[in-house]
């Protein structure tokens, strides 16, 4: 039996969490093992809890807020549609979704000029790989190490690190390869291009001895970004883009992360000149005000399904509230040169002080990055780059990071933190003073990763 039917308002973070505590079932968790923040609001590039302490939001939450917490036109666009049309099933004709697609067909590269509407990233790779099995008709999907696609049924199999592993075998015919990434070559390369050259190779390879008859899709992220923000060398991308054409297997860029200006692009194949044939979106569409992902589909692609049905969709695909928040979004982003922001805080700001940060700091060993999208590699000794944890480290062996996390916390900055790598992934819209602020906090929590050297 229930005492009172009245919903009580929470007089403080402790209640809050009190309340989290008795019934919300929390993700990537074991329940008695964590202690979640009770958050009282956010704006702009902070958030504070109920104690009066505000935190620098150095990991725009899951690299979602790339317009920052609480855009006035954002929260407005969604209000006023909420008031006009909260909710329709995805056969109709609605005025933001058209708008919305618009938009995104706009920017997105190429003849990328079809939008499929899902409710987030991992949906929108599941449906990828199921247009790219249906068009070729052919059963597997190739995927790199060091990635991650999301955790449902495909994208989760496709997901290339630890994560996958209690999930693997989710959804058949995923083959997995190595991606470029020079600072850990799994080619033992020594410059960009010769990693470049044998990365493609390698691939090629793994091709031939899966059987290139058999291959629907490559999919990729631009630049993969939970698994450390590795930037492809020069030639990389365009490379698989020319031995997809070869043997007629779509290419699929995942820039559910790197989308929307986090690189300082619109997205981040622009970077590289090179145009997938289908792209997958989410998070900064519309920096996750309102669940939203999808997947931006080549004409050719899209004439698959001219005839014939294409077999997918959900209740809440391109749902209306989440359609205005991204028409505002996007349209904010440009009217206020937040992409632009993003480049030139990254170039001149973020960039250089990062890179003099790592020369002081014995446990950085490398800083990799490009607009709001940076990470720095923590290791134990910069010679022989060994890693400040290990690969997959839990409980007592991840110490020396979960106590960097918690110094960045104390001096109020919330970094964005993966085995040994610490993310610098603000919003978007971060004024230099903002990110100045930020990385001071990140260089004064650094001595704490120095004292594992
Ligand atoms: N792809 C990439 C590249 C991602 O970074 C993520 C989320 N971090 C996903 C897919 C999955 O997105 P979602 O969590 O919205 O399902």
């Amino acid at each position: 039996p229930v005492a009172s039917t009245a919903r009580e308002v929470p007089p403080s973070g402790a209640a809050v969490k009190a309340a989290d505590r008795a019934h919300v079932f929390h993700s990537w968790s074991a329940q008695g093992l964590i202690d979640p923040l009770p958050i009282a609001g956010a704006e702009g590039s902070y958030f504070w809890d109920y104690d009066g302490n505000r935190y620098l939001d150095f990991s725009s939450q899951l690299v979602n807020t790339n317009i920052g917490h609480q855009h006035p036109k954002v929260v407005a666009a969604i209000q006023e549609q909420a008031g006009k049309l909260c909710t329709l099933a995805p056969g109709f004709a609605v005025d933001v979704r058209s708008e919305a697609a618009r938009l995104i067909a706009e920017r997105t590269p190429g003849d990328l000029d079809k939008i499929f509407f899902t409710n987030g990233g991992a949906e929108a790779v599941e449906n990828a790989v199921r247009m790219a099995r249906l068009h070729t008709g052919r059963p597997k999907v190739l995927s790199t190490y060091r990635s991650y696609h999301g955790a449902t049924a495909a994208a989760i199999n496709l997901t290339g690190d630890p994560r996958r592993w209690p999930s693997d075998n989710a959804s058949a015919g995923v083959v997995h390869f190595w991606g470029p990434f020079l600072y850990r070559s799994p080619f033992h390369a020594e410059n960009e291009a010769q990693e470049c050259e044998r990365a493609l190779a390698h691939l090629e390879q793994t091709i031939a001895f899966e059987g290139p008859q058999s291959i629907a899709a490559i999919i990729l992220e631009t630049i993969p970004g939970t698994a450390g923000i590795m930037t492809p060398p020069p030639g990389y991308l365009a490379g698989v883009r020319e031995i997809c054409d070869r043997h007629g297997i779509v290419f699929v860029l995942d820039e559910v992360m790197a989308g929307f200006g986090r690189t300082g692009h619109w997205f981040a194949a622009d970077h590289f000149g090179v145009t997938p044939d289908l792209l997958t979106f989410a998070k900064g569409v519309n920096s996750g005000y309102v669940p939203l992902g999808g997947v931006a589909i080549s004409a050719e692609i899209a004439a698959t399904f001219d005839q014939r049905p294409y077999p997918g969709g959900l209740t809440y695909s391109g749902h209306p509230l989440a359609c205005a928040s991204a028409v505002a979004t996007i349209n904010a982003m440009a009217e206020e040169r937040i992409v632009e922001n993003a480049a030139e805080i990254g170039a001149k700001v973020i960039g250089p002080a990062l890179r003099e940060i790592a020369e002081r700091h014995p446990s950085v060993g490398e800083v990799r990055g490009l607009g709001v999208f940076w990470a720095l590699d923590l290791v134990r000794n910069k010679e022989t780059r060994e890693p400040l944890v290990p690969y997959n480290a839990a409980g007592a062996d991840n110490a020396p990071m979960a106590e960097f996390a918690a110094a960045c916390k104390r001096g109020g900055l919330w970094p964005f933190v993966n085995m040994n790598r610490t993310h610098v992934v603000p919003a978007c819209t971060i004024t230099e003073a903002e990110a100045k602020e930020g990385l001071a906090a990140l260089d004064a929590a650094l001595t704490v990763a120095d004292a594992h050297t």
